[in-house]
């Protein structure tokens, strides 16, 4: 190993990589990691130098809060390579903007934009060998933080730790996805964490989502958990429907997370002339487009899977299947979307850095 200071970052870097280990081709999402990771420690009231070092295990005190209170928050984003094997980051400050906006609502410190930002332009230079071109290769970054003070006391932390790690990614689901329209479980409330990419959001969706899984469908479609009347968003995914050639999506609120891959969709859609409307969607009226042959499609849209179709839903125990269309908006939008990603297309909204 060896290691190099700036007056910024430490930089411990692997003696040996992992990578003619890996096999590129059947890579199944987020379970392998590259050589080194970022890490940045929050004490004593302010951030500590920035270290990327080699990708390890690490011990934490049992009394440490994140395992008592569940401080913990993260993001998802991704880097691509294009054709001239130049690195490429899409949006990453609605990322860094968004993580920061999630600390403050779990009351922890805002990561400053070096650690961040600069930590990951470093951190990416190291491991830039990970990222494959070629569409559909890519790149997955977690960046996250964990309360790290010790103490079961119910009060915020006083420590934290930053990280960042990287894994090599394909694609993120596969198959058919078929989605149960929640009745009774709620993935959020207002005024409570939904907007937040906070850990316990996702924790508390496994058993439900588990039911679903049970009876067949992949994925549930939450809604709004005063009336269960409006459809609000999947998993990890928020959600748009095409009756007719409308596309309609709800809006972000407190208790939806503010999707990047919604919003630049939605921009894209705009500018190909497409009907978008924003504004909260029914499920009576999902049903009611389904009976009478309006609706055309439903599709989630994440960082992970870009964009996933939904071939039908489930509510009230009666399944709708979506017809096949030849002329997928869905497939049309992520086509468009991921040329921008992978600099295969022009990126006239500047998303791509
Ligand atoms: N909703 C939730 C709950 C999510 O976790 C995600 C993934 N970050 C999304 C929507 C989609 O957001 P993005 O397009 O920024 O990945």
């Amino acid at each position: 190993m060896s290691t190099t200071q700036t007056n910024k970052f430490e930089i411990i870097k692997a003696s040996t990589s992992k990578i003619n280990e890996v096999d590129f081709e059947n890579l199944s999402f987020g379970s392998v990691f590259t050589d080194h990771l970022l890490e940045c420690d929050y004490t004593n009231g302010q951030w500590q130098k920035p270290v990327i070092k080699p990708y390890a295990p690490f011990l934490l005190d049992p009394s440490v809060r994140v395992f008592h209170y569940g401080q913990a928050i993260f993001e998802g984003m991704k880097a691509y390579k294009d054709d001239d094997e130049a690195l490429w980051l899409f949006r990453p400050d609605e990322n860094y903007k968004r993580f920061n906006n999630s600390a403050v609502r779990m009351a922890m410190p805002e990561v400053p934009e070096e650690v961040f930002i600069e930590g990951l332009n470093q951190l990416l230079q190291l491991d830039e060998a990970w990222v494959k071109k070629g569409k559909g290769n890519t790149l997955y970054i977690r960046p996250f933080m964990i309360a790290t003070g010790t103490g079961v006391i119910a009060s915020p932390s006083n420590d934290y730790k930053f990280m960042i790690i990287l894994s090599p990614a394909k694609s993120y689901y596969s198959g058919e996805v078929k989605v149960l329209i929640a009745e009774h479980y709620s993935r959020a409330a207002n005024g409570g964490i939904g907007a937040a990419k906070a850990a316990g959001n996702y924790g508390a969706q496994f058993y439900p989502t588990s039911l679903a899984n049970k009876e067949g469908f992949q994925q549930v479609i939450w809604t709004d958990d005063a009336t269960h009347t409006k459809l609000e968003e999947a998993g990890t995914m928020n959600v748009f429907f095409r009756i007719n050639d409308t596309l309609l999506t709800a809006p972000v609120s407190e208790r939806i997370l503010d999707g990047i891959t919604r919003k630049s969709l939605i921009d894209i859609a705009e500018k190909e002339g497409i009907d978008v409307q924003i504004r909260p969607v029914l499920v009576s009226e999902l049903v009611e487009a389904s009976k009478n042959g309006t609706l055309k499609e439903i599709f989630g849209a994440g960082t992970a899977a870009v964009v996933n179709p939904i071939v039908g839903f489930s509510y009230q125990d009666v399944y709708y299947e979506l017809p096949k269309t030849e002329d997928s908006m869905a497939l049309r939008l992520k086509d468009m979307l991921t040329n921008i990603q992978h600099k295969l297309a022009e990126d006239t909204f500047g998303w791509t850095v």
